[in-house]
């Protein structure tokens, strides 16, 4: 798998391009993104653009990817309502309207999407951050993309916007810990590329300590 990661700025969440035609996550620069997208690939090689969760962060540059490249959006079905929602995608806190995305694919747990080179990844739900909030796993690699459920070093994402639950991103941090990573692509900060399995643990250790 071939992966390639897109921080349009230290605050924004992370966006990556996954074998040259599949995006995860966009940004709120989305200026900036689709420069950083265009010095890669031509934007007409995206095909699916794949949304870990609704937040505005994560979704603000969807509509203009897809205007320039026809990709297709897909999003968990219990986030698709979520994602034009001004208030439930938190778009409000950065000043905004929920951008109009609409989601052509609607994931549930244990789907999996065919990325090509036989490759597949996994969507595994992992509600807590988001009710809809999913993780990407593909196996050859022992790649997880994790939205913002699992940071590297132990962070794991708020659970007090609505929908957020920190019972339930416990358990979804308990469920990832049971797979075997190796390189965890979170949704914001650094990628970690040795022993993911340890950040996670560390993760699941700090949220279960902190209710
Ligand atoms: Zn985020
Ligand atoms: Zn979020």
């Amino acid at each position: 798998m071939e992966v390639t990661k897109f921080t349009t700025s230290q605050y924004n969440a992370n966006s990556y391009l996954v074998n040259g035609k599949i995006l995860i996550d966009t940004s709120i620069d989305t200026e900036r993104l689709i420069k950083l997208i265009e010095e890669k690939i031509p934007i007409e090689q995206i095909e699916l653009i794949i949304l870990t969760h609704c937040h505005y962060d994560h979704t603000a540059s969807v509509p203009e990817i897809v205007k320039k490249s026809g990709a297709k959006v897909g999003i968990h079905k219990l986030d698709g309502d979520c994602v034009m929602d001004t208030e439930k995608s938190v778009s409000y806190l950065f000043g905004k309207e929920a951008p109009e995305i609409v989601a052509n694919e609607l994931y549930e747990d244990g789907d999996t999407i065919d990325i090509g080179s036989g490759e597949k990844l996994k969507i595994i739900h992992t509600p807590g951050h988001t009710r809809g909030g999913i993780c990407l796993y593909e196996r050859n690699s022992k790649s997880l993309f994790s939205g913002d459920t699992v940071f590297s070093s132990g962070g794991f994402g708020r659970t007090d916007f609505e929908g957020g639950s920190r019972e339930k991103i416990t358990e979804s941090i308990g469920k990832i810990a049971e797979l075997d990573v190796e390189t965890l692509y979170p949704g914001h900060g650094p990628v970690t590329s040795e022993n993911a399995n340890h950040h996670i643990q560390l993760s699941h250790r700090a949220s279960r300590s902190m209710w």
